[in-house]
């Protein structure tokens, strides 16, 4: 018997699914979760579960959701929460999850992992090989990776592993054109694949002046044709990212680094944190993100913002300069 939610199976609307509703009967089928993130069209979980690993996991929206999907009796969740609720730091793999990625013919920006960590320290990187493949032979999709693990991402992408990493995604690629589900697309697919794909966007995720000074660098040297960072849920100023705002306890030769670093990031995401025990985020200090960003010429997409005590969505009641929704260029 599948245990039941308390806050009953639809409507409620928290820190644990904010970003989410259900698929309708119009949905793709496969029994998934339609996104509400706004800066993509669709989530996919090859695996799910995490443990949690930074302040910004305090109010993991994936943990609750996770819950309410155990409650429904999705298999994958059955063994991935403990008693109270919590990450057990099993990691799942999910059925049908590949197979819905290879059906999308029209182009669309998919997500991978909300659910989980995808670099997760748990994830064989046989599974990540797989998820490459998929990613080298959709090449009419964008595909979205964002890590709070950035120094497992550079392990995976870097020359250590890479001709190792490089054969075993080419042997997936031939075992996928099998796939029934796979659509092909009308153009040339090289099964030596390069793993900076033009299509994967890889991302890491910033709370703290800790993590930035933390993820930055790694993310910045770390093979990808497109990088971003997420400053979501945003719990202080992030300060010292772009040149032009040095702080005097910061050596020299860093700042410079760190100018360097910033103008090569591809997008910046900017959020307040959401649900009810959500911690503050003052305007301030997005706005100085956001200024920061265009002072490196750097696009910079605004999720969501705390006015007067509440956390709005809705730029219309934003101020005009946290206007701002864009993509890497
Ligand atoms: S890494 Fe992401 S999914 Fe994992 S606990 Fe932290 S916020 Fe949740």
């Amino acid at each position: 018997m599948p245990q039941r939610w308390k806050g009953g199976w639809h409507g409620r609307r928290d820190a644990g699914d904010s970003d989410y509703r259900h698929r309708g009967k119009d949905g793709q089928g496969m029994g998934g979760l339609m996104t509400k993130i706004p800066w993509t069209n669709e989530t996919i979980n090859p695996w799910v579960g995490c443990t949690k690993c930074a302040a910004g996991c305090l109010h993991c929206y994936a943990e609750k959701m996770a819950w309410r999907l155990k409650c429904m009796g999705k298999p994958a969740y059955q063994e991935v929460l403990d008693d109270n609720h919590k990450w057990n730091g099993n990691i799942v793999r999910q059925a049908g999850q590949i197979e819905k990625v290879l059906g999308w013919r029209k182009p669309r920006r998919i997500f991978w992992g909300s659910m989980t960590d995808i670099f997760h320290p748990k994830v064989p990187f046989e599974w990540i090989d797989e998820m490459m493949a998929v990613i080298a032979l959709t090449p009419q999709h964008t595909h979205q990776i964002l890590t709070k693990r950035i120094e497992r991402a550079a392990e995976y992408f870097g020359k250590e592993y890479l001709p190792k990493r490089a054969e075993n995604v080419s042997k997936q690629m031939q075992i996928i054109k099998r796939n029934p589900y796979f659509y092909l697309q009308d153009c040339c697919i090289d099964d030596k694949v390069s793993l900076v794909l033009p299509n994967l966007w890889l991302g890491t995720s910033i709370s703290t002046q800790a993590d930035a000074d933390k993820n930055i660098p790694i993310l910045l040297q770390t093979p990808a044709a497109v990088r971003f960072i997420s400053l979501e849920p945003m719990l202080e100023m992030i300060q010292d990212a772009c040149h032009g705002f040095p702080r005097p306890q910061i050596p020299f030769d860093r700042r410079m680094i760190y100018g360097w670093f910033w103008e090569e990031l591809d997008q910046v995401i900017i959020g307040c944190e959401s649900g009810p025990k959500r911690r503050p985020c003052k305007l301030e200090w997005i706005e100085y993100a956001v200024n920061q960003c265009d002072e490196a010429n750097v696009p910079v997409f605004v999720k969501q913002i705390e006015i007067g005590g509440k956390v709005s969505h809705n730029p219309k009641e934003w101020p005009k300069w946290a206007r701002r929704q864009e993509y890497p260029k």
